[in-house]
């Protein structure tokens, strides 16, 4: 289906993966817009619901703990100049080798609405070895051990934890699909469909059709002007077979 087709067929309700300033390493901005300008996009989208999902802790440019108080102000501003769109909190949480195996401990979960969770490149030896992998000739042998190692990680993570989405599955670290999937059936976690990322891509989202799993495109915006985007993800959820009634937060726009 072609995006004119698809823009006026379909639209984005909600979007459940945005960065923010809060996004941070110091002074440089990760994620470039503020809460309220993220906010302002998706109202003039037309989105009904926005989430605020900056990186977990761990991140290069992670979320300090000690911001939420002030990320929670700016929502509540937010929240009175666009008072027609509900704004909630998440986190998008990196999976890492802890006890819970997150970067978000059991304890910090009750300070979001919701916990989103993904690979990124933390400076850890493991995701080293997986950025490493993308970017140097690297054998089946060691390919396949991360595949596996990043498949029992985020087995962990999801059974340990109640998450909501599974940011870009595949993208930054090999990952045994079909585990995955069957993962996110047993764990109901939703299965992003991201329009930053290349992953997943039509092949893989096949797999994840086959389990009874639903989907969420999201924009993964690090600007505000990319809040709501969705016409991409959807064509290629289209072009995988994916009925889109599956995608939680798209709606199909019926003639009168
Ligand atoms: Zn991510
Ligand atoms: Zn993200």
């Amino acid at each position: 289906m072609d995006p004119e087709t698809i823009k006026q067929k379909f639209r984005l309700t909600a979007d459940y993966h945005t960065h923010t300033i809060y996004s941070r390493l110091g002074p440089y901005l990760h994620g470039k817009g503020k809460v309220v300008e993220n906010v302002a996009v998706a109202f003039g989208k037309g989105l009904r619901e926005i989430a605020l999902t900056d990186h977990g802790p761990s991140d290069f440019y992670g979320l300090s703990i000690r911001n939420i108080p002030q990320i929670r102000k700016d929502i509540a501003a937010a929240a009175k100049r666009f008072p027609r769109i509900n704004i909630l909190l998440g986190v998008e949480a990196d999976i890492v080798d802890t006890p819970n195996g997150l970067d978000v401990t059991e304890e910090e979960f009750g300070l979001f609405d919701f916990v989103n969770a993904g690979y990124h490149y933390v400076p850890n030896s493991h995701m080293i070895q997986n950025w490493l992998s993308f970017r140097l000739p690297c054998p089946d042998s060691v390919r396949e051990r991360l595949r596996k190692q990043n498949t029992e990680r985020i087995i962990k993570a999801l059974t340990s934890n109640n998450i909501y989405i599974l940011t870009h599955p595949g993208d930054k670290a090999y990952i045994d699909t079909h585990a995955v999937a069957k993962v996110c059936e047993e764990t109901d976690t939703l299965v992003e469909i991201n329009a930053r990322h290349r992953h997943p891509d039509c092949e893989e989202l096949k797999i994840f059709a086959g389990y009874d799993v639903k989907f969420v495109i999201s924009s993964d915006a690090h600007r505000p002007e990319k809040v709501g985007r969705y016409v991409k993800s959807l064509q290629l959820a289209l072009s995988a077979g994916i009925d889109p009634e599956r995608i939680i937060n798209i709606e199909e726009l019926r003639a009168e």
